[in-house]
């Protein structure tokens, strides 16, 4: 059991968006299967998750800083793991 395997749990966290290829932004339903296993999209582009700063320097007139599908969008506020909280996703 020594052997490295190959692990299929997805490496992008639900809530959180990403900033893919050409400052696309992404969340974990809209990440192709490439992202979402490797944290690399197609092109071979590392995903980053998008911080809390990237959040506050958005700028305002784009409105809130969000995946491109709209299905996640992140508010200003830290989570319990200091990364932006998902709107909607205070408990
Ligand atoms: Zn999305």
């Amino acid at each position: 059991m020594s052997r490295p395997t190959t692990d299929p749990r997805p490496i992008l966290k639900e809530g959180a968006v990403y900033w893919a290829d050409g400052g696309r932004r992404i969340c974990r339903a809209c990440a192709g299967m490439s992202a979402l296993y490797t944290g690399r999209d197609i092109s071979g582009q590392r995903v980053e998750r998008v911080t809390l700063a990237d959040v506050r320097e958005w700028p305002a007139d784009l409105g809130p800083l969000c995946c491109e599908s709209r299905c996640t969008t992140l508010t200003a506020v830290a989570g319990p793991d200091g990364w932006p909280m998902p709107k909607g996703g205070a408990r």
